[in-house]
């Protein structure tokens, strides 16, 4: 993290205002990921801005060796700011990240150890594969290697490891991760804040319920599996954060898929746009 590291000390010590990202390694970064060449002239300029600024903030470290480059930090930062485009004003919308400072990046994917509850009440201790982790404010743990497949194939199957983590960070801002994140004002045009949460309610859960019945399906009867990731079936916390992923990533195909949720997240990330 050679430039960031010179560049930003350098901020430090003349306490000037935050310096631009070098235009070869933004567009280097641009140019790997479908989903940011379809931003506007406009959204670009602001996810440079917003970048800027959580590189600024955010302290970035490697584990079991790995070396982040500047390249590796800007990839990371400009997905995590994907969400806060229409979020407000730059320093506004990133604070929806400042109850936390570490990203741990890993270079391949994390066998975590954790107790799991069963429907019977069952505990059982299991080592599960990581790509990423976001803890309540805490660390964000990424896997390099999640990161760092095929953008073309992230692209068609809606897939981003950066997104997913931070749309938790997001959900996290009102409690732990249950897929219920504190909605914007005046949310669709509803009345009132709970009618807002009603409907959020309402209709995430019964998508829930349908995404779990469509992978069952396929997992018992050998029908297509669905295109969303099977994880999201895991709990209405992930299902929160794979929609989002696909939101970010794939909309016309995410749209296309699951027309209501796409309003639901229109509505969270996309408030100015009516
Ligand atoms: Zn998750």
């Amino acid at each position: 993290m050679a430039w960031l590291h010179r560049t930003w000390s350098r901020l430090r010590a003349l306490a000037r205002p935050v310096p631009e990202i070098p235009a070869t390694l933004w567009l280097q970064v641009l140019q790997k990921y479908p989903f940011f060449q379809a931003l506007s002239l406009e959204e670009k300029a602001k996810l440079r801005a917003l970048s800027a600024l959580f590189l600024r903030q955010k302290q970035f470290s490697g584990a079991h060796g790995l070396v982040v480059s500047d390249a590796m930090a800007l990839t990371i930062a400009a997905q995590a700011c994907v969400p806060l485009l229409h979020r407000g004003e730059a320093e506004q919308a990133i604070a929806l990240y400042d109850d936390f400072v570490g990203i741990v990046v890993h270079p391949g994917t994390m066998v975590a150890a954790r107790d799991m509850h069963d429907e019977a009440g069952l505990i059982s201790h299991r080592r599960m594969m990581l790509e990423g982790e976001a803890m309540q404010h805490g660390p964000v743990t990424l896997s390099w290697a999640a990161i760092a497949q095929d953008p073309l194939q992230q692209n068609e199957r809606g897939t981003s490891v950066v997104i997913h983590e931070f749309c938790h960070k997001i959900d996290m801002r009102n409690g732990g991760a249950d897929g219920y994140p504190s909605l914007p004002g005046h949310f669709l045009g509803l009345a009132s804040a709970a009618e807002a949460r009603q409907t959020w309610e309402r209709t995430w859960a019964s998508s829930f319920q349908a995404f779990g019945h469509a992978i069952a399906k396929a997992q018992r009867f050998g029908e297509p599996a669905p295109w969303l990731d099977s994880y999201g079936a895991t709990a209405p916390a992930e299902f929160f954060a794979v929609a989002c992923e696909a939101f970010f990533v794939n909309r016309s195909h995410f749209a296309q898929e699951w027309p209501q949720l796409d309003r639901m997240l229109a509505g969270l990330f996309r408030p100015d746009a009516g």
